[in-house]
C-alpha cells in the first residue's frame, strides 16, 4: 500500500509499505478524511521525538472500518469511524491508574506517527478497535468530524488541565485551532471574562464566535500588562498553554497568574532543552500556581462524548476548516501548510 511518510527529519514523500495485519482485538481502517497536525510538523522538521525513518504520518482521521479482529465485538467492516489521535492500551497499569495516555511508557498511548505509522496510508492498524473507535454520529459532517481526533480533545483538555470553573477569568494563549478549541472548551466550562490571545484576523474572529469576551494582540504591548491592566493588577484564575515556546508561554502564564491558579499546558515543546519559570512571580516557589500539563486523553467514551457535543450543536469545529482538499494526492501540499502557516489558515483537510 501507499503512504504518505516521515523519511528523516526534515524530509518527507510517498512510500510503499506492506498493508498492517489485524490482531484479534484490532481493525484495519481506510482513510474517509485526514488533516495533518502541527504535531507532525514538530516531529518532521524539528526532530522533535527522535528521528523515525519511512513512517507513514498523521494521526487525526475519519474512516471506514475494512477489517476487524475475531473478537471485535462493535465493528464491523462498513462502518464510518472517528479515529482518536491517542489510541491507549486499555489493560495497562498507566491505563489503571487513570493516565491511558502513558500506557506502556510515557506519551506512548500515542501510536500513530510515533511508534507505529499513521493514518495517511491507505489502510491503518487500530489497536483495541472496541475500546479505541467510535462510530461516526448521523449527520455529523466528516470533514468536522476529523476535528475530534485531535484538536477538539486537546483543546479542551487544556481546559480540564487548568480546571476552570464557573465564573473564573481565564486566559487562552494561542489561537491556532488547539487554542481555538481551548477557547470553546472554557466558554462551555462558564468562563467569566475569556481573554484570547492571537493576531491572526480570521483566529480572531473565530475566538470570538467561540466565546472569548476579549482578544488581546501581543503587538500591541505585553500580553501579561494587558491582562493586569484589565484585571485590576491581579490576574487570572486559569491559563490554557495552546502556543509559543518554552522559553516565553510559561513566563507569561506565571506572571498574569493568581495565587491559587492553575496553567493548564496542551502545547508540543519540539525544541529547547528547559522550560523558563520566573523564580518571584512562582511565588519564590510558594504561589500555589499549578501548572499542568500533559497529552490529551484518547479512546471510545472520549470520542464520544465529544462527538455528542457536534451532534447537538455544542461546538462546530467545522469553522476551523479554512481549507479543504479532495484527493490522497494533496497530502504533501496539506502538510506543507502546517508547516508554513500563511495568514489565511487555521486547519486544513483532505477528503479522501
Ligand atoms: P498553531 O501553530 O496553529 O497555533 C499556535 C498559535 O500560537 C499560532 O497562531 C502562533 O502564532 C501562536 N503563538 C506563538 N507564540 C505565541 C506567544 N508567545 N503568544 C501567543 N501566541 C503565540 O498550533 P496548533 O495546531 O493550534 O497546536 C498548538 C500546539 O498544541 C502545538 O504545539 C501542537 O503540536 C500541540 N498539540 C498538543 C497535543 C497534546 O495532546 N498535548 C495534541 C495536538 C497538538
Ligand atoms: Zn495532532
Amino acid at each position: 500500500m501507499k503512504g504518505f511518510a516521515m523519511l528523516g527529519i526534515g524530509k518527507v514523500g510517498w512510500i510503499e509499505k506492506e498493508a498492517p495485519a489485524c490482531g484479534p482485538l484490532d481493525a484495519l481502517v481506510k482513510p474517509l478524511a485526514v488533516s495533518p497536525c502541527t504535531s507532525d510538523i514538530h516531529t518532521v522538521w524539528e526532530g522533535a521525538i527522535g528521528d523515525r525513518h519511512d513512517m507513514i504520518l498523521g494521526h487525526e482521521a475519519v474512516g471506514e472500518v475494512v477489517e476487524v479482529g475475531a473478537l471485535v465485538k462493535d465493528f464491523k467492516p462498513g462502518d464510518k469511524v472517528i479515529v482518536p489521535a491517542i489510541t491507549p492500551d486499555w489493560g495497562s497499569l498507566e491505563a489503571q491508574a487513570g493516565y491511558s495516555m502513558h500506557s506502556g511508557g510515557m506519551l506512548a498511548g500515542w501510536k500513530f506517527s510515533n511508534f507505529k505509522d499513521g493514518v495517511f496510508g491507505e489502510l491503518f492498524h487500530v489497536n483495541e478497535a472496541d475500546a479505541n473507535l467510535a462510530h461516526l454520529p448521523e449527520g455529523v459532517d466528516m470533514a468536522a468530524a476529523v476535528m475530534l481526533s485531535d484538536m477538539v480533545p486537546t483543546g479542551f483538555h487544556g481546559v480540564e488541565l487548568a480546571d476552570v470553573q464557573f465564573g473564573d477569568d481565564v486566559c487562552v494563549i494561542g489561537i491556532g485551532p488547539v487554542g481555538l478549541m481551548a477557547v470553546a472548551g472554557a466558554a462551555l466550562r462558564g468562563a467569566a471574562n475569556l481573554y484570547a490571545v492571537g493576531s491572526r484576523p480570521n483566529c480572531v474572529a473565530l475566538a470570538k464566535e467561540y466565546g472569548a469576551t476579549e482578544v488581546l494582540n501581543y503587538r500591541d504591548g505585553d500580553i501579561v500588562e494587558q491582562i493586569l491592566e484589565r484585571t485590576h493588577g491581579k490576574g487570572v484564575d486559569r491559563v490554557v498553554i495552546a502556543g509559543g515556546n518554552a522559553e516565553d508561554t510559561f513566563v507569561q502564564a506565571i506572571r498574569m497568574l493568581k495565587p491559587g491558579g492553575r496553567i493548564g499546558s496542551v502545547n508540543y515543546l519540539g525544541s529547547g532543552d528547559y522550560v523558563r519559570i520566573p523564580r518571584v512571580e512562582w511565588g519564590c516557589g510558594m504561589g500555589h500556581k499549578v501548572i499542568a500539563s500533559g497529552l490529551m486523553p484518547g479512546g471510545r467514551l472520549r470520542m464520544e462524548k465529544l462527538a455528542a457535543l457536534l451532534a447537538t450543536g455544542r461546538v462546530d469545529p467545522g469553522k476551523m476548516l479554512t481549507h479543504r482538499f479532495q484527493g490522497f494526492e494533496h497530502m504533501e501540499e496539506a502538510l506543507l501548510l502546517m508547516k508554513d502557516k500563511p495568514k489565511d489558515l487555521i486547519k486544513p483537510v483532505v477528503l479522501i
